[in-house]
C-alpha cells in the first residue's frame, strides 16, 4: 500500500482508447466506483478514480486509479484535468475544491451547488422545507436549553444528527435529555461535523423505510425506478425489496413526484437517492405527504450519487444504477428503470467472522443458480458492508429467504 501522493503521477493518467470515448473520473474508490466499471467496460467508457490508496476497492480493478486525498486541492485539480466529466464515490469533497473545479471549468456532477444539500442535512431541511416537501419536525440546535426547548416540544426521546460527515447511522443519536449531547455541544463552533449546531428531529413513528431513486441529466431528463422498502439493522441498510411489497399506488406516485421534484429544484445530475419514511397519517389537517388522510411520508435524507437502495437493479432492472449514473454525468439520454421481474430482493453481506470469501461460492451457487453475488474486494471487518447478493423472482418471501440465505453464507453466520 503507497502512502496517498498530493500529484498523481503523469503515468497514472487514463491511456485514452481509440473511438473518442470519454474519460469519467471518480472522487473516491470505494465499492460505488467499483460497480461503476462494470458498465463502462461494457460500454467502452474508461474510469480513472482518484483513489484513497492503491488497495481501495475500485483501484484493485481500474487500471487508472491514481492515489490522492480528496480535500488536497492541487491533487483533485491535477486528477480532474486529466478527465472529461467528474463524479464521486461519497460526498465528502470540501465546497472550496468543488468551487475551484468548476471555476477551472470542470464538468462536475453533481454540482458544487447540488452537493451542498446532500453535504450538510441541516441545509438539507431548510431547503426542503422551503420547497413544501415533507420533513419530520427539526430544528438547528447550539445550546442545551435550545435541545432541552425542541425535546419538551416535540416529545422525547428525539434525534440529533451532525449535520455533516455521518454514514450508516454514524453522527445519529437518539436522546431523552440535553445532556446526552454535551459532548457534540461542547464542538459547536469549531471546524467539523457540528460547527453550525446540531440537526435535531422529532423521532418519526414511521411504517418503514422507503427510498426514491432516480437519475437526472444535465439536460433535464429524469428517470424514476420503482420506489424501494429498506430495511436498517442497527442504522446500516440491510436488505431493499423492489418494488416495496403492498405499497399504496397514490403514495409511490408521491413520493416519486417529489423525488423528481428535489432533483429538478436542486439541479441534481446523477444519480439521487431520497430516503424516506412511511407513516401514518395525522388527521384531516395532514401533512404536506398525506393525501385524504391515507399514507403519508416524510423525507429523511439525501444522496447524490449510487446508493445502497439501488444495488437491486443491477440485476433487477433495464438500466441498473450504475449504468445509469454513467449514463446521466456524461449526459447521455437515459436507459429503462423499469424492472425486469415481479420482485427483486438485495440482501447485504456485512464483515462477520470468516476473512475468506471466495470458499463459500461453491454452496453458494451450486443451491442457488439465480443468486447474483457482488463482492467488494474490500477487506473482512465486523460490520462493514463487503458484498451483497440479488435474487430476482415472483415470490417475495422466497426471494428473500434465498438472498438472504446467500449473504449469510458469506459472512459465515450460517454454515449450510
Ligand atoms: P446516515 O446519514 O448515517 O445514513 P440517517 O439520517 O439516514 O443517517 O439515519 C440513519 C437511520 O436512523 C435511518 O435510516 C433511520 O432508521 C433512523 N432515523 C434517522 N432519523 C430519524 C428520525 N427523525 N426518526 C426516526 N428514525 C430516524
Amino acid at each position: 500500500m503507497s502512502e496517498p501522493t498530493s500529484h498523481p503521477s503523469p503515468s497514472s493518467r487514463p491511456q485514452r482508447a481509440p473511438g473518442g470515448f470519454p474519460v469519467v473520473g471518480v472522487v473516491g474508490g470505494g465499492q460505488l466506483a467499483r460497480m461503476m466499471q462494470g458498465p463502462a467496460v461494457e460500454l467502452g467508457i474508461q474510469l480513472s478514480i482518484l483513489a484513497e490508496s492503491d488497495s481501495a476497492a475500485a483501484a484493485l480493478v481500474v487500471p487508472s486509479s491514481p492515489v490522492g486525498d480528496h480535500t488536497d486541492l492541487e491533487a483533485v485539480r491535477a486528477f480532474a484535468a486529466s478527465c472529461d466529466v467528474v463524479t464521486f464515490d461519497h460526498e465528502h469533497v470540501p465546497q472550496d475544491i468543488l468551487q475551484a473545479l468548476e471555476d477551472d471549468g470542470v464538468a462536475v456532477h453533481p454540482s458544487r451547488a447540488a452537493l451542498h444539500f446532500a453535504q450538510d442535512k441541516l441545509a438539507m431541511r431548510e431547503r426542503l422545507e422551503g420547497l413544501g416537501i415533507a420533513c419530520p419536525r427539526w430544528t438547528r440546535a447550539t445550546t442545551a436549553a435550545e435541545v432541552t426547548a425542541f425535546g419538551d416540544s416535540v416529545g422525547w426521546p428525539i434525534v440529533a444528527k451532525t449535520p455533516r460527515g455521518g454514514y450508516d447511522g454514524k453522527g445519529v443519536s437518539i436522546v431523552s435529555a440535553a445532556d446526552e449531547l454535551a459532548d457534540w455541544l461542547a464542538r459547536v463552533g469549531e471546524p467539523g461535523p457540528v460547527e453550525g449546531g446540531l440537526l435535531l428531529e422529532e423521532k418519526v413513528d414511521f411504517v418503514r423505510e422507503l427510498a426514491v431513486l432516480i437519475a437526472r441529466s444535465p439536460s433535464g431528463q429524469a428517470a424514476a425506478w420503482p420506489v424501494v422498502e429498506t430495511v436498517q439493522t442497527d442504522g446500516i441498510c440491510t436488505e431493499v425489496l423492489a418494488p416495496a411489497p403492498g405499497l399504496d399506488p397514490d403514495l409511490a406516485s408521491v413520493v416519486t413526484e417529489a423525488a423528481l421534484r428535489i432533483a429538478g429544484e436542486l439541479a441534481v445530475t446523477g444519480v439521487l437517492a431520497v430516503e424516506m419514511f412511511e407513516v401514518r397519517a395525522r388527521g384531516a389537517e395532514g401533512t404536506e405527504g398525506t393525501r385524504g388522510g391515507r399514507a403519508a411520508y416524510v423525507v429523511n435524507e439525501l444522496a447524490m450519487r449510487p446508493h445502497n437502495s439501488g444495488h437491486w437493479s443491477m440485476d433487477g432492472a433495464v438500466t441498473g444504477q450504475f449504468e445509469q449514473h454513467l449514463r446521466a454525468v456524461l449526459d447521455l439520454p437515459l436507459g429503462d428503470p423499469r424492472p425486469t421481474a415481479p420482485w427483486t430482493v438485495m440482501a447485504n453481506v456485512l464483515g462477520g467472522d470468516y476473512e475468506h470469501l471466495y470458499p463459500a461460492y461453491r454452496h453458494i451457487m451450486a443451491r442457488d443458480p439465480g443468486a447474483k453475488v457482488h463482492v467488494y474486494g474490500k477487506g473482512v471487518r465486523p460490520g462493514r458492508k463487503i458484498g451483497h447478493v440479488n435474487v430476482s423472482g415472483s415470490d417475495l418471501a422466497e426471494a428473500r429467504e434465498r438472498a438472504g440465505h446467500a449473504a449469510d453464507y458469506l459472512r459465515g453466520v450460517i454454515t449450510e
